[in-house]
């Protein structure tokens, strides 16, 4: 089986890129470097180079998984994040749907947060400018916001994105659910400790008591990619040591 990894070079995308090599898949990874398909998944550009870049590796094989997992924490301008959080992801999957619709039981993953509950806010502005019609000022409206409001609701716009497409990918029977980690030992959450917003993610208490490995976000992925998870579709999962529930436990 064919499967397409975004940020493949690094934390969860090279752990799941692992996970789906040991299963036997063939991996088309995308990444700013060190993968198959070099591209910039922050502009129209580089996402336009990518989707075709991973059709044409492709050949005639269908795609079987697709897990979209580039993403920048808030330590980057809120531009970037904004474009590749969210632009990052919805393209390449609109954009590879028609190759996973012959797969055999296609599946894909988005790598969301669980920033995008708590963590964004109340004011939606920016979820629905990022998922509306005019990108442009959307990214000039994230300019506006502090990054780690950006990146929060940059992982709203994006679990929407995933529960709006339930009926047009069930349609063309290929299943699409989110996961929602917490915080996962990687580079990204590294830099985030290392900057001014590390001693509020510090002191968020996790009930399970600790970080998640990349490998363990890994393994959700590869359940909700499975045929354990054959009835699960539009779905977020939360794999977050309880952070979520701890917050919202009346949210459902
Ligand atoms: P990471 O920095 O280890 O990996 C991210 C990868 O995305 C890198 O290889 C990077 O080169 C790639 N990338 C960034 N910008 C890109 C661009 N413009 N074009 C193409 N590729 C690009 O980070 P990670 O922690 O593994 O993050 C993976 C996903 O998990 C992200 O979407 C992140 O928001 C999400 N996430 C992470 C945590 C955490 O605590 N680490 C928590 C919740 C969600």
């Amino acid at each position: 089986m064919t499967a397409c990894v975004t940020g493949s070079a690094s934390g969860i995308g090279a752990a799941t890129r692992r996970m789906l090599e040991d299963d036997g898949h063939d991996v088309i990874g995308v990444d700013l470097r060190d993968a198959e398909v070099e591209a910039d998944l922050s502009t129209q550009e580089g996402r336009d180079s990518a989707v075709a870049a991973v059709v044409a590796a492709l050949g005639e094989r269908p795609l079987d998984r697709l897990v979209c997992c580039a993403g920048l924490g808030p330590t980057v301008p809120p531009r970037l994040i904004a474009a590749v959080n969210c632009f990052g992801v919805v393209d390449v999957l609109d954009g590879l749907l028609a190759a996973m619709r012959d797969g055999g039981t296609p599946a894909a993953v988005v790598i969301a947060s669980n920033s995008a509950t708590f963590a964004a806010g109340d004011d939606d502005s920016l979820c629905d400018a990022l998922l509306g019609d005019d990108r442009a000022a959307a990214l000039d409206l994230a300019e506006t916001l502090p990054a780690a409001q950006v990146y929060g609701q940059s992982k709203r716009a994006v679990t929407r994105a995933v529960r709006r497409r339930a009926q047009q990918w069930g349609e063309a029977g290929v299943r699409l659910n989110a996961v929602a980690p917490g915080p996962v030992d990687t580079p990204l959450l590294a830099a985030v400790e290392a900057s001014e917003l590390g001693a509020a993610a510090a002191a968020l208490p996790i009930p399970l008591g600790r970080h998640a490995s990349a490998a363990e976000i890994a393994g959700v992925v590869g359940f909700l990619l499975g045929p354990a998870s054959a009835i699960v579709h539009g779905s977020v999962v939360f794999a977050d040591g309880g952070i979520d529930a701890m917050v919202l436990p009346d949210r459902i």
